[in-house]
């Protein structure tokens, strides 16, 4: 095993608080993957009955990596067919990334919100191209977001406004990005690394050349410590294959309330003792909010998901 005293992903070496020896997956390839810990990096295939995913934390026994620890978060991937991909695991931050314009939608915000919830990580809304006109709008609209306690930036990737509040964000954390396509993930990231050498696009458009690229992950350094997890398969995420009661459990700015509720299952309609309701009418929870969430429930019974996900026309 070689070591590397100045290595960058340093500052996300798992430490276990009973000291034994821990790593932390930087990069997966198929079976293979690099695992960084304080005895420096090492490269393996993973055992056959468990899945490592880039963030895993995996206890070593005599030097080898052998043994996965149970994770604090994980983003999950349901596919149509039923099965589940777990895409990144143990990440502190999700950086859902929006941007002015067309491809600004509250739905597709609150969307993403229950997501982030749902995969158990905090979030942070990045509104991305305020240098385009007409993007007023758009930042007040964020506003509300912040006044309803979301952490919420805006950006521009092109004048370099709020790069350093975004880059104090994510210090020292371990950060996924999520958004659509085309909203300015690759260029935040090449702001937010200056040497990052990747030409903006490159690797969504690299992913239909086969199974190898759509299988890699890794893990970039932030100049300032921490990381950002980058996968094809994050970048395409998409906050679909809710089910109902996830949204009535999650919605963000209404999971305390939902706890109060009469009924433990309240979807938050026309049941009695129903907190939520009682919390709109009292204004103690905004009614631009709740009728948000009427829609997206709908939306999901109606199968009618996907349409929050399509890229604008240009
Ligand atoms: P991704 O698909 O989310 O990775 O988005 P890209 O980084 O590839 O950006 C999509 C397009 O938006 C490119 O043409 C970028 O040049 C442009 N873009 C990215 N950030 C900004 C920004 O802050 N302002 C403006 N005006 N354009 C941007
Ligand atoms: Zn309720």
């Amino acid at each position: 095993m070689s070591s590397f005293p100045d290595n960058p992903l340093d500052s996300i070496v798992p430490r276990d608080p009973e000291g034994r020896q821990v790593g932390r997956v930087v990069a997966h390839h198929g079976k293979v993957v690099r695992i960084v810990s304080a005895q420096g990096e090492v490269e393996c295939k993973r055992p056959h009955r468990q899945e490592w995913v880039v963030g895993d934390i995996i206890l070593f026994e005599k030097d080898r990596p052998r043994t996965l620890l149970p994770r604090s978060s994980q983003l999950v991937r349901k596919s149509p067919g039923g099965g589940e991909d777990v895409l990144a695991a143990n990440m502190d931050l999700m950086l859902i990334v929006t941007a002015c314009g067309d491809f600004f939608k509250k739905p597709l915000i609150d969307r993403f919100l229950v997501a982030a919830a749902h995969a158990g990580v905090n979030s942070l809304i990045a509104l991305n191209k305020t240098d385009l006109p007409g993007a007023e709008k758009d930042m007040e609209a964020l506003k509300e977001y912040a006044s309803h306690g979301f952490g919420a930036i805006a950006l521009s990737a092109v004048s370099g406004d709020g790069m350093e509040e975004l880059a104090e964000a994510l210090r020292g954390k371990l950060s996924i990005m999520a958004g659509q396509s085309g909203v300015g993930k690759t260029s935040i990231l090449n702001q937010l690394i200056p040497d990052m050498n990747r030409k903006t696009g490159v690797l969504s458009q690299s992913t239909g050349k086969g199974r190898h690229t759509t299988s890699m992950a890794l893990t970039v350094p932030l100049p300032g410590g921490g990381a950002v997890i980058d996968s094809p398969g994050i970048r395409q995420f998409a906050p679909t294959g809710l089910e109902p009661e996830d949204l009535a459990r999650r919605f963000p700015g209404m999971e305390n309330l939902a706890d109060g509720c009469k009924f433990r299952d309240c979807m938050h309609e026309t049941e009695p003792g129903c907190a939520v309701k009682a919390a709109v009418e009292k204004n103690a929870l905004s009614a631009e909010r709740y009728a948000s969430y009427l829609k997206i429930l709908e939306s999901i019974r109606d199968g009618r998901e996907q349409e929050w996900w399509r890229r604008p026309e240009k």
